[in-house]
């Protein structure tokens, strides 16, 4: 059986493993990707430390694939070899619970995920069903995609389903993995850009202003949401980085019928009262990435727009390091894995 190279988690909490393992046969309705990218993203953790419910091992981590369509099972018509596609965070749905049946595929009942539901991209192949598959356009290379089918769909998706109309005034909290993103994203999507960052230093807010924030506020130098009321207040406010107590800070700056969506995951309760809601209709939503069709729109508007991650490589040997520079929060801003 002809085998592949891949770096798995043996056991929850277990190094990271360079291993060589048969390359996996597609499954009726499933496609085998030939990985060449593929991105380093927090929710890793969620396999290297065990994290998450029902997880088999050996597992092997990633789910921001970027490479081409390699085989395909006898029932998928809508996928050619050679194809080039992305998989991200969205790895399945059944087609057949309640939200599926009202094509809201994204909140599922038996949604799979890309590496937790079945093995990811940090090896030179993956199987994956044929509806979790994104087209990627042919001038986006790689390295650059990868991060977007996670990072980059869920802030894109996020900010254009939170209610904003061009013109309106968003902001981004955080500028890291996440935010970095989210700063081009909406000031390409026609929102008056306001980045939310910690510190004034060049690199901060000189960086907040390259990637297209039309203003920076340094959310060390007092309260970022009395200084985003005195910007007019935000129409929409993208929290990104996990840091509850700067969130719950941030209701303050919102618009009357304003809403804060978070993408960012951090434990700690947000601290929010009802009279900061009731009295200007704000709102507090959440919001989980998107389907493997988001992913596309993601990868169009990406390549049409010019938005791009910042990343670091790594050969896939060395994912160990990539996983620790992630870690440590080292990284500017997204570490990719470099397959093939
Ligand atoms: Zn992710
Ligand atoms: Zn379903």
């Amino acid at each position: 059986m002809a085998k592949m190279k891949a770096v798995q988690v043996p056991k929850p909490g277990g190094n990271f493993e360079a291993v060589e393992r048969p390359i996996p046969e597609p499954g009726r309705a499933q496609v085998r990707v030939k990985v060449e990218a593929c991105g380093v993203c927090h929710s890793d953790v969620l396999v290297k430390d065990g994290l998450w419910p029902g997880l088999q091992y050996p597992r092997i981590p990633g789910h921001e694939i970027a490479g081409r369509i390699d085989a395909v099972g006898a029932d998928v018509t809508q996928w050619k070899v050679g194809q080039r596609v992305g998989v991200g965070w969205h790895g399945g749905h059944c087609f057949v619970c309640d939200p599926c049946r009202r094509g809201d595929f994204i909140l599922c009942k038996n949604g799979k995920v890309t590496s937790l539901s079945f093995d990811g991209g940090y090896a030179e192949y993956v199987v994956v069903p044929a509806e979790a598959v994104a087209a990627m356009p042919e001038e986006l290379p790689a390295d650059e995609a990868a991060p977007l089918m996670c990072a980059g769909i869920t802030v894109f998706n996020a900010l254009r389903n939170a209610g904003a109309r061009a013109g309106d005034t968003v902001a981004i909290q955080g500028i890291g993995g996440l935010g970095h993103l989210g700063v081009q994203y909406a000031r390409q999507m026609g929102f008056r850009t306001i980045a939310i960052g910690r510190g004034t230093g060049a690199d901060k807010q000189g960086l907040a202003k390259k990637l297209g924030a039309h203003e920076y506020i340094d959310s060390d130098a007092g309260s970022a949401g009395d200084a985003l009321q005195k910007l007019g207040g935000a129409k929409v406010v993208l929290a990104t980085a996990p840091d509850s107590k700067s969130i719950s800070n941030l209701v303050d700056g919102l618009a009357p019928a304003g809403k804060l969506v978070l993408v960012g995951v951090g434990p700690d309760p947000l601290n929010i009262t009802p009279l900061q809601l009731i009295l200007t209709r704000r709102a507090v939503q959440g919001w989980p990435s998107g389907t493997s069709k988001d992913s596309e729109d993601t990868l169009l508007f990406s390549a049409l727009s010019g938005v791009r991650p910042m990343i670091e490589r790594y050969p896939l040997e060395k994912a160990a390091e990539g996983y620790a520079q992630m870690m440590n929060g080292k990284a500017r801003f997204r570490v990719v894995l470099m397959v093939s």
